[in-house]
């Protein structure tokens, strides 16, 4: 049995004042019964990691170097995260990918990077517009799953978004059915590549426009272990009613 999972991700927003939304979040927030995880930017993350203390939420990066420490000016390293107080990492989102060049491979090393500091890699996938256009999309799914998973991946460990570029920030949706497909896809090659246990206990977030609204349809898609969610976990009360839904699953 996998516990559901909503992660919120604040991409580049937020100061101080927006830890604000933290505080609601925690005081609307009871025993939900699901794993809940902010990843704000990294100048917020130590402050946020405090303020959730004692609370069942957790912390997260946004990104990570593959390298433990060294020359490489504006980059944060696995176990600066951990030190600020994170327990996961997102690896490979789709903007990481389209704005900084980021390849499979360069993802795989970072989720090594990451486990080596006890961090859950929460590594993004997703075919582009043009990609499910053309009828490639589970090539594309498969292609993205061998290259940027090391071997070893187990539960505990690792977290796989399936965001579709298409559908992050548009307000546009796939089909259930679509997700599903997807979902269903990522499962067997889990399987394949780890083996029953660990391919079983891997959990399957979607990600791209959910809001409350959408919520509920989409976490009862088989295979669909949670969200992975940009805009709508900025407001307490948006992310709030997205983990009600899950909750509810
Ligand atoms: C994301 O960036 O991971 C995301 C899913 O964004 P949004 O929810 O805003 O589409």
């Amino acid at each position: 049995m996998r516990r559901k999972m909503a992660a919120g991700n604040w991409k580049m927003n937020g100061t101080s004042a927006q830890l604000a939304e933290v505080d609601t979040l925690i005081a609307q927030t009871g025993d939900t019964g699901v794993d809940i995880l902010l990843c704000p930017p990294a100048t917020l993350l130590s402050r946020m990691s405090m303020a959730a203390e004692g609370h069942a939420l957790q912390t997260g990066g946004q990104d990570c170097h593959p390298a433990e420490k060294g020359a490489h000016t504006g980059d944060v390293s696995a176990e600066m995260l951990r030190d600020a107080g994170a327990t996961h990492v997102i690896l490979g989102h789709s903007e990481r990918r389209t704005d900084h060049g980021e390849t499979d491979d360069l993802v795989a090393a970072k989720t090594v990077a990451a486990w080596s500091e006890n961090l859950t890699a929460v590594v993004c996938i997703g075919e582009s517009e043009a990609e499910r256009d053309a009828g490639t999309t589970l090539d594309v799914i498969g292609t993205q799953l061998a290259g940027s998973l090391p071997n070893g991946a187990t539960g505990p460990r690792l977290v796989v978004a399936y965001e579709p570029v298409w559908a992050i920030g548009t307000g546009k949706v796939p089909t259930l059915e679509q997700i599903a497909e997807v979902h269903d896809f990522i499962r067997s090659t889990l399987i394949a590549r780890f083996g029953e246990t660990a391919g079983n206990s891997i959990r399957i977030l979607y990600g791209g426009s959910v809001k409350p609204s959408n919520a509920a349809e989409i976490f009862a898609v088989s295979n669909v272990d949670g969200a992975l969610v940009g805009g709508a976990s900025l407001k307490a009360a948006d992310f709030g009613g997205i983990i009600t839904a899950l909750s509810a699953a």
